[in-house]
């Protein structure tokens, strides 16, 4: 089955992609391994996403784009891409099972996954008091006290962001100094609302409607030490869901795909838009607008190619 654009991935970028391509009359086939939405189904509640002054479920968020999508011909099936390969200028995609399709032109829109620390109680508060996007939920956490797990970049400019909001925001690290860039360690460093918890491992998350305490353990005592906090944040790092490329388009040193500002990855007519793609900022807002630029440019691309 020939397609103009074949898009790999049903997230925010995914779907905004898919409704570009359609409204530009490209037959177009959108593969999703799971829940169409992506990770946007995994928070309860999106509130800086423009046009819901009041906020919005992320479930609900994530059913209009899909519906928005289809409404113009998007077509949507399940799966799991493993393979992609190139056949001149045609692009063969294998799927789990047998399922077999070609485009001319395919947008990666796979996103990205936060590592977990993978104790006991992230599975369970999770999205009531664990997070891994301060940016989007740190807002919830006005006057309250939380952790931030990590020692990189990340963990610290979060940390740093949170005090906005919380009360006292401790940072834990297995280590006895940080990774994170100088600058941003000086100014943590100087911020009274930041302590830092060193040599320590996040053992246990507990509470009971919501997170209310973080359970440590000392490297170097190996004493146990109960925190409280009404929210933890882990900034352990991301990983890109890129395994299935094999060398097909250039990654950077963090396996995110690079891209030019029209979203076009090193192979031609290989699209790459939202957290999947190496850039600064990781939001809904920023995966639409890379969806609907990789989408126009996979238009012209077909325009010009065939
Ligand atoms: C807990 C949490 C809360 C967040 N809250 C907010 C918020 O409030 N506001 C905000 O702006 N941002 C928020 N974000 C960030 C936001 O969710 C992401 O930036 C956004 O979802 C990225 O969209 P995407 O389409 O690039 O990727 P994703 O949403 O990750 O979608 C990628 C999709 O690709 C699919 N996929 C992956 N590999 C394959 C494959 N091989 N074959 C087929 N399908 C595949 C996945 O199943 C997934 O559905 C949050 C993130 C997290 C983790």
């Amino acid at each position: 089955m020939l397609y103009d654009v074949v898009i790999i991935g049903g997230g925010p970028a995914g779907l905004t992609a898919g409704l570009y391509t359609a409204r530009a009359r490209l037959k177009s086939l959108l593969i999703e391994k799971g829940l169409t939405g992506g990770l946007v189904t995994t928070t309860e509640w999106v509130e800086n996403y423009p046009g819901f002054e009041e906020g919005i479920m992320g479930v609900e968020l994530a059913q209009k784009m899909e519906k928005q999508a289809t409404r113009f011909g998007l077509e949507i099936t399940q799966g799991t891409v493993m393979d992609i390969s190139l056949n001149k200028k045609i692009i063969e995609i294998a799927l789990d099972g047998d399922q077999h399709y070609e485009a001319k032109s395919i947008i990666l829109a796979t996103g990205a996954h936060p590592r977990l620390l993978k104790i006991q109680g992230e599975d369970e508060f999770r999205g009531r008091g664990v997070s891994y996007c301060a940016t989007c939920d740190g807002a919830f956490y006005k006057g309250k006290k939380i952790a931030v797990v990590g020692g990189g970049d990340s963990a610290v400019q979060e940390a740093i962001f949170l005090t906005k909001f919380a009360e006292m925001v401790y940072v834990i690290h297995r280590r006895d100094q940080l990774r994170a860039e100088k600058i941003l360690q000086e100014r943590a460093f100087s911020n009274l609302k930041i302590k830092f918890i060193w040599n320590s491992l996040p053992e246990k998350i507990s509470g009971d409607d919501g997170v209310n305490a973080l359970h440590i353990r000392n490297l170097k005592s190996c004493e146990n030490s109960v925190l409280d906090v009404q929210g933890v944040f882990i900034y352990i790092g991301y990983n890109p869901n890129t395994g299935f490329l094999r060398g097909l388009v250039d990654l950077d040193e963090s396996n995110y795909i690079i891209t030019d500002k029209n979203m076009a990855a090193s192979t031609p007519g290989i699209y790459a838009a939202g957290d999947v793609r190496s850039k600064p900022l990781k939001q809904i807002a920023t995966a639409v607008g890379d969806g609907a630029t990789a989408a126009m440019a996979a238009v012209k691309y077909i325009e010009e190619n065939y």
